[in-house]
């Protein structure tokens, strides 16, 4: 348009000797400039089109347009991806919300019906006993999940809120692991600990024991009768991390599990045989405590076989002057 009203104007202003030739070039021009429009504003069209569709409802529609190697093309497409993106987030927190509310539901269902029987008559104080013991043991479920899904929404937001102080790694693995003595006593499981060092890291030590907790239990929980679980703790210089390794015997994780274990609410079907009573957000929120520290974790696993078992493996970033590990 801007093309052919300056040739528009070129020929108003003209003198009467450059007239016709002026008039094939506005012509010319005005042609020129009409395709020019039909191809700028038709991809665009097609665009505003399916925004409107989009934003009438349906998010998988997606924005269509065969050039797609020039500017508006890589926009277009760069838009696309960006709903990608959208579509995956919104399915994710509708399946999400779907888990929650399941898995409160069924807790409360428990405590009503347990309520519910209760009171169809008079019981002797013990059976009421036993009715509250019942109840209380649904409402720590209950409890336990809502704070993970607390702690998973803070990390979210980046507020996990840590208070940070110099940790010692190795008082705090040892604690945690005698806190996992009877468990393992009952099911004939060993658990030992190696501390080549004894690292001092800036952390939360409340949130790296839950961390550490966390992993130790599925170790437990993974690790059948008799197993092993082996708790290293070293330092890599180079990288300058600490690095703690969970390494146990149990069952090990199928490789198409692998890519989601640390996913909110996902549960391989050998949790959910084995009755765990977990809702598979243990693995997420060691993900996101070790984020908030700047580490990272890795998982190797075997599932069957003589080797089979599985190894989290965590670096801890060491403070980069100062603080060094205590021999
Ligand atoms: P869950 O409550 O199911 O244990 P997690 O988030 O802690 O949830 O773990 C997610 C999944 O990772 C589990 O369902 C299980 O399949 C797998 N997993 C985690 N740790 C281990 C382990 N040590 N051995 C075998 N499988 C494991």
């Amino acid at each position: 348009m801007l093309v052919s009203s300056y040739m528009a104007g070129l020929f108003f202003y003209a003198p009467d000797y450059m007239a016709p030739g002026l008039g094939l070039l506005v012509v010319v021009g005005l042609l020129a400039s009409h395709r020019l429009s039909a191809y700028a504003l038709g991809p665009l069209d097609l665009a505003r089109d399916a925004l409107q569709r989009l934003n009438s409802g349906a998010l998988n529609n997606r924005l269509y347009f065969s050039e797609a190697d020039d500017e508006l093309g890589q926009t277009l497409t760069a838009l696309n991806s960006l709903l990608d993106r959208l579509e995956d987030t919104l399915e994710r927190q509708r399946r999400f919300v779907g888990s929650v509310s399941h898995d409160i539901r069924t807790p409360l269902t428990i405590i009503r019906g347990d309520i519910e029987v209760a009171l169809l008559r008079e019981r002797d104080p013990q059976e009421y006993q036993e009715t509250l013991i019942s109840n209380l043991e649904e409402v720590e479920r209950i409890t336990k999940l809502v704070e993970d899904l607390l702690t998973l929404a803070r990390a979210d937001y980046g507020e996990l809120g840590l208070s940070v102080n110099s940790v010692r790694l190795e008082p705090l693995l040892t604690g945690v692991k005698d806190g996992f003595y009877e468990q393992a006593l009952a099911r004939n499981l060993e658990i030992n600990l190696h501390c080549q060092e004894d690292p001092v890291i800036e952390g939360d030590s409340m949130r790296l024991r839950q961390l550490f907790s966390n992993l130790l239990e599925n170790a437990v929980y993974y690790t059948l009768e008799k197993g092993e679980i082996e708790i290293s703790l070293f330092t890599d210089p180079d990288e300058r991390t600490a690095q703690v390794l969970f390494k146990d015997t149990g069952i090990g994780i199928d490789e198409k599990d692998l890519p989601h274990i640390f996913e909110p609410f996902y549960r391989s079907e050998d949790s959910r045989t084995l009755r765990h009573q977990g809702y598979g957000l243990g693995l997420a929120i060691c993900e996101s405590i070790i984020k908030a520290h700047q580490g990272k974790i890795k998982v190797e696993s075997q599932k069957g076989g003589k080797d089979s078992g599985t190894t989290f493996i965590i670096s801890l970033p060491l403070p980069s002057a100062g603080l060094m590990p205590v021999a």
